[in-house]
């Protein structure tokens, strides 16, 4: 183990966790929580599965504490999206070295970071390194379909297992270059998701007489339109705020922030416009279930997210607005995330000491995610200041974002090797905090 450096030690485990199948559904994480199992015990750290069932296992590990200073938690997941063979170049499942990238399902979202995590861990307890706080990792099973199998279950189950007062997770780390200067994003804030089903109402008839009948697909139409038209009145929160200030030089009026971003690059007024306000995006549509017979009902589900700090209600109120006169059921699916941590803590000082050592010249930025992760548990259930940051500069961010959920998915080794620095500079500045 000696001879092997910490850059392959991550990249032969980030290979061997892509051969691991651990598509969800239907998920199959036991497989690689107790590959991790294996290899970190190997390394001297302890860990215990917990699972609601056998097979699909959350995997926490834990270096423990010599004194009362808080607890790091390095959060991740193991269970990836599908993929379809067809549509790569390699085998997703191969978990193939080349040109020194790894390639496949999950090594972008997120088994690079499980893998650089678990090195970060493993290396630490190697050195001997007694935390003042608990320091723990775990690989939480069930984060892309969410049916109650990962982190949502082990918060509630057992909550003593992942309790932490800070907490390192996936949705940041993107460099971004701004006409000519640097930022590095650390995401301390996301956005609510709460799809709603909008019902409209008629009455079904042949579809050879279609006086006599009320079409509830036509009637539709014009609702659908006006969803699509939605746009929110602006307000800058605080996370939009500094970043606005770091790139811009100065915070906008709200109706001006867009442009005011894009003015200085096309990236920054794309990566603000969302997240302005709370956004509607119809995404499915459902009515007769044969050709010949007029639907008596038509079903238009909304993809709506929500600025943290707002609430379904209030939405709930400015669709009635923007769709009055129509007559229709409003049906809230469910509501996920929608949560902040503030951007002055300890962790955020370890990660803006992390940048300045890296590019002295680049500025760190906190950012609202548009999507939501994982972090939204911790945060609710311990009040745990959660950030995404997985450092990566050798692919470019807007490159790894085409990658994710897509075919092709490969992360550069020398990014690996930085997550692995990232997270190891985290937990031993984490652990000199009173
Ligand atoms: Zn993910």
């Amino acid at each position: 183990m000696a001879t092997v450096s910490l850059r392959d030690e991550a990249a032969g485990l980030l290979q061997e966790l892509i051969r691991l199948d651990t598509v969800n559904p239907p998920g199959n994480e036991t497989r690689a929580a107790e590959h991790l199992r294996a290899y970190l015990e190997a390394n001297g750290v302890a860990c215990e599965l917990f699972a609601k069932v056998p097979e699909r296992a959350n995997l926490v590990a834990r270096i423990p504490g010599t004194g009362d200073g808080p607890r790091l938690l390095l959060l991740s997941h193991t269970d990836t999206v599908l993929a379809d063979p067809r549509e790569w170049q390699l085998d997703p499942w191969a978990g193939e070295l080349r040109d020194d990238q790894v390639w496949g399902r999950g090594a972008l979202d997120m088994k690079g970071q499980v893998a650089a995590s678990a090195v970060a861990v493993a290396s630490l307890a190697r050195e001997g390194f007694e935390p003042d706080g608990d320091l723990i990792f775990a690989a939480c099973a069930d984060e892309e379909v969410g049916d109650g199998f990962g982190l949502q279950w082990l918060v509630e189950a057992h909550p003593e297992a992942v309790r932490a007062e800070y907490c390192v997770n996936e949705g940041g780390g993107d460099r971004l270059v701004l006409d000519g200067r640097v930022f590095w994003v650390c995401s301390t804030a996301e956005k609510m998701s709460a799809p709603f089903r909008l019902t409209v109402h008629g009455r079904s008839g042949h579809a050879s007489r279609p006086g006599i009948a009320d079409n509830a697909l036509v009637k539709a139409a014009p609702l659908l339109e006006r969803l699509g038209m939605f746009h929110d009145e602006p307000e800058v929160g605080p996370e939009v705020a500094a970043f606005l200030r770091a790139v811009c030089g100065a915070v906008p009026e709200p109706m001006d922030a867009v442009s005011a971003a894009r003015a200085v690059h096309p990236l920054a007024g794309d990566i603000v416009e969302p997240l302005l306000g709370t956004t509607l995006a119809p995404t499915m549509i459902a009515a007769s279930e044969k050709r010949n017979v007029i639907p008596n009902r038509c079903e238009i589900t909304v993809d709506c997210r929500i600025l943290p700090g707002h609430t379904r209600d209030e939405v709930e109120a400015k669709v009635a607005a923007l769709l009055e006169g129509a007559a229709y059921d409003l049906e809230w699916i469910e509501a996920q995330g929608g949560t902040r941590s503030p951007a002055e803590t300890p962790l955020w000082d370890v990660v803006e000491s992390f940048v300045a050592e890296l590019e002295p010249e680049a500025q760190t930025v906190p950012l609202l995610l548009s999507g939501f992760t994982d972090s939204h548990w911790v945060r609710e259930a311990f009040g745990t200041v959660a950030y995404g940051f997985f450092p990566m500069r050798a692919m470019e961010a807007e490159v790894a974002a085409r990658l994710i959920h897509s075919a092709d998915e490969r992360i550069e080794v020398d990014d690996l090797e930085l997550g692995v620095r990232f997270l190891r500079h985290a937990a031993l500045g984490m652990s000199s905090v009173r």
